[in-house]
């Protein structure tokens, strides 16, 4: 049981969610919050971050489930060390600056089902990137000559102060140039490119084809080499443009966590199908439609598994090799039976053991109640949050009669 579950909220899964579970939860907010495509969720972008910089760490989790939000930031974990959101994110997609000559790669989220993940497609994304000013050519001058290099810092837009503090304490302060306010150049303001204001670079809006490869899957990367931002100055090239693939849940078939080629699904059979054998269809993802039969007296368990090989998902970059199809059985019992037909079925089932009363020198006929684990288990937390709000409770005990560990 975890102290508090915060920082489980904020990236919206369970305490009991495996590495992979609150990487994909990551993933998806971190692209939707990012500072890029939501200015306004700074603050939610951050505590995503901080969220998953902390889960994502085997060390960090043990110590924020045992000890909550304070413990991280007693220990000294979290806050000090942390990485910025922005390093965080780019050490997570592997874009960001490998070079100081290459822009920034730009990451999208694009939504893709599960039947084009199977049949492959091809789809368009309306994508935002910085380039460079093309009336200029990324001169930020209207005329050939450009911009003027700041003298005061030599073209770095900074510069290092020294202050005597006294008791020959003396600090090296670094601040922003005021000759050229930071921008380590000057633009004739007569000279200045109108179309991107001096600036040398513009967002450009524009439609990229993505290519869908049968058998790709959730969270895979198709890059775009110098598709991304561009950043002025000589000699650098664009960054990449990344697109994350946002596998939609399917109402029918699952891919399983582990990866691989697998598909799965349950289907929820009656019992007389269970017992007198069933044959059922299965509409495929490529819409054919695939008849399963039972062998006659062949019982089908609550739960049983079978597969059907090859109709699982084609592998990627070898689609004609297919995983399979794993069907999970589940059995549904009628709520109850005529009492009259009972006698009749009894006589065409296994024989009922009979009472054991051995060892007993006396027998207490006792009722049989119905018990709903899940509600109960809800109810108890419930009430350890009122308990925690309101002070010890005496009693300390959850209300059910029956409840055990
Ligand atoms: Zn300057
Ligand atoms: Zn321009």
């Amino acid at each position: 049981m975890v102290k508090e579950t915060a920082f489980y909220d904020i990236l919206g899964v369970k305490p009991s969610a495996s590495p992979d579970e609150l990487k994909k939860a990551y993933r998806k907010l971190a692209l939707k919050y990012h500072p890029d495509k939501n200015p306004n969720e700074g603050e939610k972008f951050k505590a995503i971050s901080q969220a998953y910089e902390v889960l994502s760490n085997p060390d960090k989790r043990k110590i924020y489930d045992e000890g909550g939000e304070k413990a991280i930031k007693e220990g000294g974990v979290g806050s000090a060390n942390a990485s910025s959101p922005m390093d965080l994110f780019e050490m997570f997609f592997g874009g960001g600056r490998q070079g100081p000559k290459k822009g920034k790669d730009v990451v999208y989220q694009m939504a893709v089902t599960l039947e084009q993940l199977y049949k492959g497609a091809t789809k368009k994304l309306s994508v935002q990137k910085k380039a460079i000013c093309k009336k200029c050519e990324g001169r930020g001058t209207i005329s050939k000559k450009g911009a003027e290099k700041c003298g005061t810092c030599r073209g770095s837009g900074k510069v290092i102060r020294v202050q005597n503090l006294g008791n020959r304490i003396i600090q090296q302060i670094q601040t922003t140039c005021g000759e050229c306010q930071g921008q380590g150049e000057f633009i004739d303001s007569k000279d200045r490119c109108k179309t991107c204001e001096g600036k040398k670079i513009i967002r450009e809006k524009k439609i990229i084809e993505v290519i869908i490869d049968r058998g790709m899957e959730d969270g895979q990367k198709i890059t775009f080499h110098g598709e991304g931002d561009a950043e002025p100055g000589p000699d650098v090239s664009p960054g990449d443009m990344v697109v994350v693939l946002d596998e939609q849940e399917h109402p029918v078939f699952k891919r399983p966590r582990t990866g691989g080629e697998d598909l799965l699904i349950s289907m929820e059979i009656s019992l007389s199908e269970a017992l007198c054998g069933l044959r059922r269809s299965i509409k495929t993802l490529d819409d054919r439609i695939l008849v399963i039969t039972t062998l006659p007296g062949e019982v089908v368990k609550h739960g049983a598994i079978k597969c059907i090989i090859g109709e699982g998902m084609p592998r990627y970059r070898d689609p004609y090799e297919k995983g399979r199809l794993i069907i999970q059985f589940n059995v549904q019992f009628p709520e109850n039976l005529d009492a009259s037909i009972v006698p009749e079925l009894e006589k065409f089932l296994p024989p009922r053991p009979p009472l054991d009363l051995e060892g007993a020198e006396q027998s207490e006929d006792v009722a049989l109640m119905d018990l709903d684990f899940d509600r109960e288990t809800h109810m108890r937390s419930d009430r350890r949050q009122y308990d925690e709000d309101d002070g010890p409770n005496a009693n300390g005990m959850p209300g059910m009669q029956c409840a055990t560990h």
